[in-house]
């Protein structure tokens, strides 16, 4: 495997060190297979801070630490107006801390239940107001099905009419993007990223695959989501940011197979592309 420059666009570093890999572990293995940066995803505004104190730990560190404010929305049902108050107070406290990049993961998901979706929505409104006043990017988590299912989409098509109605200008990636290119399309037409973990590698990706291999290069990322969804051949381990480089590399082979896009170009492409992604919170 060539080691090349890249970055994990998503992982919790709380939940790895949760697993039993310890951070320094997991940073030295990062190091060793070339990641540049991380960025360290909030699910709740306890992880914002772990997150934010590594990051603060190591100013400037290889890999660089980024991270993000957020609730999960699987966490949604403990949205109100206090925890908005408190995840706004974060973001605007750190308003001029370079490490903070993104609003997010939130968003819509119902693959377990639909039983908070207006909770989950109420949520995400208020995740994207913040972001549009902010200027900074936001973290979409979307989910319908444990698999890609043509009919089960609505998640990601209610995520897109929310965007317009409460996020007037916000980009952002669709995070561990399981769907098709005909889902992805109308973000990217915002300057949305599409950022893929290790689900692109597995067997019964195709239309992953499929879409991953269709969309502009401009508009992908790779990420691990870990600790989950390692990639192959890590698959059902604890995943941490070093596997990030295979699900890196399966992008590339598939873009030369069937694209035939020189496979360098397709790794400097998406690191170019995930550094232009976390710029966005200077595009003020
Ligand atoms: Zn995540």
């Amino acid at each position: 495997m060539t080691v090349s420059a890249v970055i994990d666009t998503h992982c919790h570093l709380d939940l790895v060190a949760g697993k039993g890999i310890a951070t320094p572990d997991a940073l030295q293995a990062a190091r060793d297979n070339g990641l540049e940066g991380i960025v360290q995803i909030a699910t709740d505004l306890e992880s914002a801070q772990f997150h934010r104190s590594l990051a603060e730990d190591a100013p400037g560190g290889s890999p660089r630490l980024y991270w993000t404010v957020g609730l999960h929305p699987e966490s949604a049902d403990r949205f109100d107006g206090a925890y908005a108050a408190k995840l706004r107070d974060v973001v605007q406290s750190n308003r001029d801390n370079p490490d903070l990049v993104a609003i997010g993961e939130t968003g819509l998901d119902y693959f377990h239940t639909t039983e908070h979706e207006a909770k989950q929505k109420e949520s995400f409104a208020f995740h994207l107001d913040l972001a549009r006043r902010e200027g900074l990017p936001i973290v979409l988590h979307t989910r319908d099905d444990r698999t890609y299912t043509p009919e089960k989409t609505r998640s990601v098509s209610d995520a897109l009419a929310m965007l317009r109605e409460h996020g007037d200008g916000v980009r952002g990636v669709l995070h561990c993007f399981t769907y098709t290119e005909k889902e992805a399309l109308p973000f990217v037409e915002l300057g949305w990223f599409v950022s893929y973990s290790g689900v692109l590698t597995f067997k019964n990706a195709e239309f992953v695959q499929q879409g991953a291999s269709r969309l502009p290069l401009e508009c992908l990322m790779v990420e691990t989501d870990a600790p989950y969804l390692a990639p192959n051949p890590h698959r059902g381990k604890t995943n941490q940011p070093a596997h990030v480089v295979h699900t890196l590399d399966f992008l590339a082979t598939l873009r030369k197979d069937t694209c035939g896009e020189d496979p360098e170009f397709v790794r400097k492409t998406v690191l170019e592309n995930s550094r232009r992604f976390l710029a966005l919170r200077n595009s003020h």
